[in-house]
């Protein structure tokens, strides 16, 4: 495989499974190098490097593939960097208990192995953080990024080898065809982030393994406004989400359930906000990304054309140009076209209901969300929100801010994503002096609880 800073080359398919195999020989019968957390350490750096050293560059491919903003994507590997040691030190129970201690059993941190991570299009570096914890576990990788972000996964195929350790980590690029083939081989497991339908496609592969995955989907993640918020604020804040990227993030509000009481006000002030964002207009600011291709400009037009909802601002689109303004519609219809999937682009829309209640069964009317917001300064209606609804994070009176905290888990539930098993192994290994060990399945339903409770990480701004 050969590629320059500038043009795309696929990995060829007959490649593929060569590399697999070559990872999987080092895992298995290697020089023992991923066991010193030193070794792990290192490539961590390493990869570090990769963004801090060619900084610019980076900037340059991610302006080049979606007219990104300067700054508008990073990458910490520090966090696992320093917590790598404690992380895969071996641990005991959390409680002593009389008969099980003098056995000391004790839990092994074992990397599961092989690991393949496909990347979606819309944050190339920041969707790649999930790396630098399977670098942590002692997990070789094979990295698919999305070809519909030509110029940084050509950048990565440069860089990637001259930092990394290619005995252990590996670039393929290609689109459908070559991850069709990634994902005939039988990894140990892997990690995808992108659409619910690709997500289904991973998940039927993977069952032919019974490889362990992590989903991390997308979906239609709603913010709910009620008269107790902060209009202006609440307006800017959401406004601010669903145009950063154009839209195009996993967490971004998808639409605005309000409250009738405040329905005017609230879009008047997603008017000022337009206005004082864009003051010289959208097309011209270079703080507004476009749409990742004409295909999917094309889309979102057909949306805009398609709504019985009535455009309050914005509905501008120039298809060559991947450019799709920054659109409130209100008055939409719960059986609106916008009301159906994803929007994953710059158009919000505003429905609008009687009372909280009312909010509750539209949001659990629907599949579960990435992500909800909370506008709103009264408790009650807080709590009430939190016990009665299930998403993959919840933050309250802010938007998007869930993705950039390393402090919390992060991921959907249901239909946006779960998190099926963690990169350490799900083996667990019960080292029991004396040889004499007594089965009552606890370690099994440890397990199955922790891996069906779902991690709600709440948030106030
Ligand atoms: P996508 O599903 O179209 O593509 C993702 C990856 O799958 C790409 O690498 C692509 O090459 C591959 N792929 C595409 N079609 C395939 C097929 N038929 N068979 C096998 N592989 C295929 O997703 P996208 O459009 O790149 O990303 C946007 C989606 O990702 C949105 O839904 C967004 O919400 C979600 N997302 C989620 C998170 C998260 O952390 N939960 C983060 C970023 C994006």
């Amino acid at each position: 495989m050969s590629s320059s800073s500038s043009t795309l080359v696929y990995t060829p398919i007959e490649e593929i499974s060569k590399i697999h195999a070559s990872l999987k020989e080092n895992f298995n019968n290697g020089t023992g190098k991923l066991a010193d957390i030193n070794y792990r350490k290192n490539q961590l750096l390493q990869l570090g490097y990769i963004f801090q050293d060619n900084f610019s560059r980076w900037e340059e491919a991610l302006a080049k593939d979606m007219g990104r903003p300067r700054l508008d994507s990073y990458m910490c590997v520090l966090y696992a960097y320093n917590n790598v040691n404690s992380w895969a030190k071996p641990s005991g129970p959390s409680t002593w208990n009389y008969i099980w201690a003098p056995l000391s059993p004790t839990i092994l941190k074992e990397p599961k192995g092989v690991v393949l991570y496909i990347l979606p299009f819309n944050l190339p570096i920041w969707t790649l953080t999930g790396l630098a914890g399977a670098i942590a576990a002692g997990c070789p990788c094979v990295i698919k990024p999305s070809e519909l972000t030509p110029a940084s996964a050509a950048l990565m195929a440069e860089l990637f080898p001259k930092y990394l350790d290619q005995d252990l980590y590996r670039i393929v690029n290609g689109g459908v065809e070559e991850t069709t083939k990634l994902l005939e081989l039988p990894w140990d497991h892997i990690m995808y982030t992108g659409s619910g339908r690709v997500g289904r496609i991973v998940a039927t592969a993977a069952a032919k393994h019974l490889t362990p995955i992590t989903l991390e989907l997308g979906g239609k993640s709603p913010a709910i406004v009620d008269s107790t918020a902060n209009i202006s604020l609440s307006a800017r804040r959401i406004f601010w989400g669903k145009v950063m990227n154009c839209g195009q993030i996993c967490v971004a509000p998808d639409y605005v359930i309000v409250t009738e009481d405040v329905k005017d006000e609230f879009i008047k002030e997603c008017e000022a906000a337009y206005k004082s964002f864009f003051p010289e207009g959208p097309e011209k600011s270079e703080s507004f990304s476009r749409i990742i291709s004409e295909g999917h400009t094309q889309r979102l037009k057909n949306l805009i054309d398609q709504t019985r909802g009535e455009i309050v601002f914005g509905g501008d689109v120039d298809i060559k140009a991947r450019y799709v303004s920054p659109t409130l519609v209100k008055n939409v219809a719960l059986d609106d076209v916008l009301m159906q999937d994803e929007i994953f682009g710059p158009v919000l829309s505003v429905v609008s209901v009687k009372n909280a209640g009312e909010a509750i069964r539209i949001i659990n009317g629907r599949e579960r969300p990435l992500a909800l917001y909370i506008f709103s300064n009264d408790s009650k209606l807080k709590k009430f929100v939190l016990e009665n609804t299930l998403s993959g994070s919840v933050v309250v009176n802010d938007v998007v801010i869930q993705g950039g905290c390393h402090l919390v888990p992060f991921g959907g539930t249901g239909a946006s994503g779960c998190l099926i098993c963690y990169f350490t192994s799900d083996t667990r290994h019960s080292i029991c002096i004396n040889g004499q060990f007594f089965e009552f399945s606890i370690g099994k339903q440890i397990e199955a609880f922790t891996t069906t409770v779902n991690g709600i990480v709440t948030f106030e701004a």
